[in-house]
């Protein structure tokens, strides 16, 4: 690759689509945008350039390949030197199976392989290829450089006694029922950072990293691995989330079914969308609503109590896996990055592990900024991180694509 040469990443969603265009060496992000309400009415793109913001209404029902015909037509031939420099293109796809682990170049054979994995992730690979396509066609010179990073690809050391649930064991050896871990490239990447702050190798890194945003994990990392991980099968397990449960009684969902007589869409539909921060309060899956409210309203102090607990209790077991050679706790994603109110709740119950907030360091950092926010005489620290998936993901397709 040469000095100038940029990535263009993409992340899809069922019904939206993120793009970046990254310089992978400087790590700077030229443009970003995001389209959203694809396949709706109100399909919609707005993007950001040198520090302004654009917005512009797509046609009605706009799809992915739309979107992606906009970003090369209207905005990037307005800035043909953008457009000339971008060398490969590098895709967030959720889930690899146990295939694929390693970012990886993206072929027919590569591409027929996750649509084999659609029924472990109905709700996220099928967009992903949708994603892939559409920049193929988009960018018809570039095909051969287009790269997959894994969600999942960062989980792949978890151990068997972590992965395996404990059903029939023939589910995993003919299905591949098993925990897979997702939210693996913000993972890594606060990993990583993580270790440059303290000056030691990843590999010698210890900690738990919270990413929490409208989707949230946790990640035991040991020796710079990830050892465990809330989320499982699916990105429904673990901790509770925007819309999302987490863990509940499995038993639970046999009830209800019967009892409301769902069908599984229903089911699927109550506990991926309707559940979590939206279903506690009944009102809202946005954090910021939780925050602004839980002092007058009874239900948005249960959401938030309930979060509180459940991601307390995950860290205090975390903490034993690592034996308690603890480097850091980090908080990362919209929430962990942003909300003072989580942190300082989070670490006032961690006092027994050796935590000790440093309010006013809590209060500084937000708005992207990193930072300790612990007092310095802790035992353990704790720290927030914004993450960059995206810069992940067009560092690791910049080595795999290589030279011009
Ligand atoms: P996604 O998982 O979609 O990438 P984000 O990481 O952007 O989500 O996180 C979105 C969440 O972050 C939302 O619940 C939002 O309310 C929350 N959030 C953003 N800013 C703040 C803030 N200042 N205080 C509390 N929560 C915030």
């Amino acid at each position: 690759m040469s000095n100038s040469s940029t990535i263009l990443v993409i992340n899809c969603g069922s019904s939206s689509l993120k793009f970046s265009i990254i310089h992978p060496q400087t790590e700077e992000t030229l443009l970003s945008g995001l389209a959203e309400c694809l396949g709706l009415t109100e399909a919609k793109i707005s993007w950001k350039y040198q520090g302004e913001k654009y917005h512009h209404a797509l046609a009605p029902k706009a799809t992915h390949t739309d979107a992606l015909h906009f970003v090369t037509t209207m905005i990037l031939s307005q800035h043909p030197e953008l457009k000339a420099h971008i060398h490969a293109i590098g895709h967030r796809v959720t889930h690899g199976g146990e295939k694929y682990s390693q970012p990886t170049r993206l072929n027919e054979q590569v591409i027929a392989d996750l649509a084999t994995l659609f029924e472990l992730a109905p709700l996220h690979n099928p967009a992903n290829v949708m994603g892939i396509r559409a920049a193929q066609q988009a960018f018809p010179h570039l095909a051969e450089n287009n790269v997959a990073v894994f969600d999942t690809g960062f989980h792949a050391t978890l151990p068997a006694h972590a992965y395996l649930y404990p059903l029939p064991m023939r589910f995993y050896e003919e299905y591949g029922v098993r925990r897979y871990g997702f939210h693996g490239i913000s993972h890594y990447y606060i990993a990583t950072k993580t270790a440059e702050y303290l000056g030691k190798p990843r590999s010698a890194l210890n900690m738990i990293s919270c990413h929490l945003g409208n989707g949230a994990s946790i990640t035991a990392i040991k020796n710079g691995e990830s050892i465990d991980t809330s989320m499982g099968f699916t990105p429904c397990e673990g901790l509770v989330m925007g819309t999302r449960c987490g863990d509940i009684d499995p038993a639970l969902l046999i009830y209800l079914k019967q009892k409301l007589n769902l069908t599984t869409e229903q089911t699927s539909d109550l506990i991926n969308k309707q559940s979590g921060l939206l279903g506690l309060s009944e009102q809202s899956s946005d954090f910021r609503y939780i925050t602004e409210n839980y002092e007058k309203d009874e239900k948005c102090r249960l959401a938030l109590e309930v979060y509180i607990h459940r991601l307390v209790k995950y860290i205090g077991a975390y903490a034993m896996l690592l034996d308690n050679q603890l480097d850091a706790i980090v908080f990362t994603g919209g929430i962990g990055e942003n909300s003072e109110l989580v942190r300082r709740l989070v670490l006032e119950k961690l006092t027994i592990l050796g935590f000790e907030l440093d309010q006013e360091r809590n209060l500084n950092a937000r708005f992207g900024n990193s930072g300790k926010i612990t007092t310095d005489k802790a035992h353990h620290s704790a720290y927030v991180i914004p993450t960059n998936e995206e810069l992940v993901i067009a560092k690791y397709t910049a080595e795999l694509v290589g030279s011009k």
